[in-house]
Order: C-alpha cells, then sequence, then structure tokens
C-alpha cells in the first residue's frame, strides 16, 4: 500500500472556469523524497496543500496508506517557506507545541524535543526565541517540530526559498540526514531544478496549462538510493 494515492485530483476555481489542477494522478513511494516542480502558477502548491488536507479538490481521491482522507491529519505534516515558529515561544516550546496538540503525553514530549532539537544542532539554544535565531536557525525548528510529531508524510512549500545559498545548502543535508534516519516519506516544492536533482528521488514536473503532470521522472540509482 503506497503511503499516498492521489487519483484523479482536479481543482477549479470561479465557479469552474479555472483549473488549477486537471485529472493529475500519481502515488508516493515510501522513503522517498519527491520534488514537484514547474512554472509559477501550475499547481504545485494547490497540489501540496490538497495532499495536507488544506484544501479539497473539486473531484478527486487522496488516500494515505490505503484510507480515504479528507482534512489534514497527523499521518501528514507541513513545512512552510516562511517561518511558522511562534515568536512567543521558545525553540524548545515551539517544538513541544506541535506534539502537545497531537496530546503527546508530557514526559515523552521532553524527551522527544531534546532529542530532535539535538537532531537540528540547536541544543544550545532550547531557550532561545526566534527573534534571536537566524533564518536558518529558525526553519531548523520548524524541522524539529515537524519530524517530533511523527508524521509518515512531509510536505514541504519551498522550506530553503528564503535562505542564502550557504544555509540553504547545510539545510540540504541535514535533511538528507534527517530523512534517512527518521524513514519519512517527503513532497518537496522548488523553484530549483538543481535542488530538486540534489535532494529528490524523483521529480515530477508540472505544466503552466492546464495544471496537469508533464514529466514523472525517476532519479533512483538501480540498487541503491542516490
Ligand atoms: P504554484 O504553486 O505552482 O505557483 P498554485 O498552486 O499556487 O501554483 O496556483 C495555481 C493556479 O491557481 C494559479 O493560477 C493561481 O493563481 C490559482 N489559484 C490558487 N489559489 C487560488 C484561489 N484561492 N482562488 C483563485 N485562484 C487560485
Ligand atoms: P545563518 O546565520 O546564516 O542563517 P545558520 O542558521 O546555519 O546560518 O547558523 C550558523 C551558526 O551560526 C549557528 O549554528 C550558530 O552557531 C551561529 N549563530 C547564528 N545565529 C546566531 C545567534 N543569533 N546567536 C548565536 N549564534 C548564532
Amino acid at each position: 500500500v503506497p503511503p499516498l494515492k492521489a487519483s484523479r485530483i482536479s481543482k477549479e476555481y470561479l465557479g469552474g472556469t479555472f483549473k488549477a489542477l486537471d485529472d493529475v494522478s500519481f502515488e508516493l513511494q515510501e522513503n522517498q523524497i519527491t520534488a514537484f516542480v514547474g512554472p509559477s502558477g501550475c499547481g504545485k502548491t494547490t497540489m501540496l496543500r490538497i495532499i495536507a488536507g488544506l484544501e479539497y479538490p473539486t473531484r478527486g481521491r487522496l488516500e494515505v496508506f490505503g484510507k480515504n482522507v479528507q482534512g489534514p491529519g497527523p499521518d501528514r505534516g507541513m513545512i512552510f517557506q516562511a517561518y511558522t515558529s511562534f515568536p512567543w515561544l521558545t525553540a524548545m516550546q515551539n517544538v513541544e507545541y506541535g506534539m502537545k496538540i497531537l496530546k503527546v503525553p508530557a514526559a515523552e514530549r521532553r524527551e522527544r524535543t531534546m532529542n530532535f532539537l539535538k537532531l537540528v544542532h540547536l541544543e544550545k539554544f532550547a531557550d532561545s526565541y526566534p527573534r534571536s535565531l537566524s533564518g536558518g536557525m529558525k526553519q531548523r525548528v520548524a524541522l524539529a517540530r515537524t519530524l517530533a510529531q511523527n508524521p509518515a508524510i512531509i510536505l514541504m512549500d519551498e522550506p530553503f526559498g528564503a535562505l542564502d545559498a550557504q544555509v540553504r545548502w547545510e539545510m540540504q543535508e541535514l535533511m538528507i540526514e534527517l530523512i534517512e534516519r527518521e524513514k519519512k516519506t517527503v513532497v518537496a516544492i522548488t523553484h530549483d531544478i538543481e535542488e530538486a536533482i540534489y535532494l529528490a528521488d524523483r521529480i515530477i514536473f508540472f505544466s503552466r496549462q492546464p495544471g496537469r503532470i508533464k514529466a514523472d521522472i525517476p532519479l533512483t540509482f538501480k540498487g541503491g538510493r542516490r
């Protein structure tokens, strides 16, 4: 059973006169990173938001591990481009908050929070507020928060788009390391084709008109991951 199966997804706006997605189908493979690539306005964000359950398709069906889903769930975690940490909470409290809303017991929450802050190399900044953290560090808090929630599928909308080249590179390395270690299925939107080739096991290219898949290309080597 695939972690995610999208069947004939369409999304129409303006009373059906505009199609953001037109009959899109694909399955994700477990423990793979899939990149969504394509020109601006081709429907990447709409597709990601539909997978996350933040938007509903006009038509079509979405299954997570063989079960029909509508709306968000703890099996899917989302990381946005802009830093979504709460400014009034410390790094530690931000990571913990993600588990609080999933009602993870307090003792387990504390343990997982420190583990994941260590994994993203922020243990020394556990008590720092987002305003005193750099862009890369804030994005690492978001990554830790989502990983600590332990979703099977992680969705990323231009996760490194706001970071400068060096930090972006560090984040890519960290992400590959964590994804392999935590065995996650990942979908990441990127405008950067080089980043897609570097990070992804597969690239799905969306076409400008009318929101269809133009190409679906596996990047895995025979007998190995990357
Ligand atoms: P991408 O992420 O590939 O840039 P989007 O999924 O954001 O593309 O958008 C796909 C198309 O749908 C765009 O033409 C956009 O203007 C349109 N669109 C997105 N959201 C809405 C909305 N809420 N109402 C009307 N049109 C929308
Ligand atoms: P950038 O600062 O360019 O976004 P990173 O987020 O990767 O890059 O941070 C690189 C390192 O710089 C951090 O691991 C940390 O040691 C140090 N650093 C960045 N911002 C701060 C800060 N506000 N206080 C202390 N150290 C910092």
